[in-house]
């Protein structure tokens, strides 16, 4: 679990409730003794300079292309696109996710909003809070779709998979449905 900004604590109480067993990350050997890692929710540039002062940018940058399975919600999912569009000047991201992603696409008129979205792999919809959310534009060949919203008439992406990557843009660790999380709990446990 990176721990050096965002909603750490949430994504550690679904994590715990799946069994898995979890560790903060905030310096490169925590990083070493991890199978599998969660980018939180957040402020996708903070998080990225502080990876940068705690020396773990180029660490995870490795692991996560070297195919560590990670799964990023909303500023995690910027943090794994390759391409980010809205972002700050000289936004950097780990990368990984042949994604373009735009920050903040929702608008301020609708910050935040909530919506039941089907996801692929789960029976029944999940109830998705979206907070100053970004949605993937474009996604090459290798991604999968897991989950889209319709926007004024036009249908955007905001559950993805690649491989060993997963990324929503909405926050499943909020709200008490752990499935989303137990899709990439399944794939650490295979990997
Ligand atoms: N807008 C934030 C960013 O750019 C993401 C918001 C969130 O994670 N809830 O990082």
């Amino acid at each position: 679990m990176f721990a050096l900004q965002g909603d750490v604590r949430e994504h550690l109480y679904v994590l715990e409730r799946l069994g898995a067993r979890t560790l903060s990350v905030r310096r490169p050997e925590e990083l070493a003794q991890c199978d599998g890692l969660v980018l939180p929710g957040g402020e996708s540039t903070t998080m990225a300079k502080l990876a940068v002062t705690f020396e773990l940018f180029e660490p995870l940058r490795d692991r996560i292309a070297g195919g560590m399975p990670t799964f990023g919600t909303c500023a995690g999912m910027i943090l794994l696109a390759d391409r980010v569009l809205d972002g700050a000047e000289g936004q950097e991201t780990f990368g990984g996710l042949d994604a373009t992603v735009r920050r903040n696409a929702f608008g301020r008129q609708v910050d935040s909003f909530e919506g039941d979205v089907d996801i692929a792999g789960l029976d029944e919809s999940v109830h998705a809070i979206f907070i100053r959310a970004p949605w993937i534009e474009e996604a090459g060949d290798r991604v999968e779709v897991l989950g889209e919203v319709e926007v004024a008439g036009t249908t955007k992406i905001v559950g993805v998979r690649q491989g060993h990557l997963m990324a929503t843009s909405f926050h499943p660790e909020v709200g008490g449905d752990d499935r989303v999380h137990g899709l990439f709990v399944e794939q650490v446990r295979r990997t």
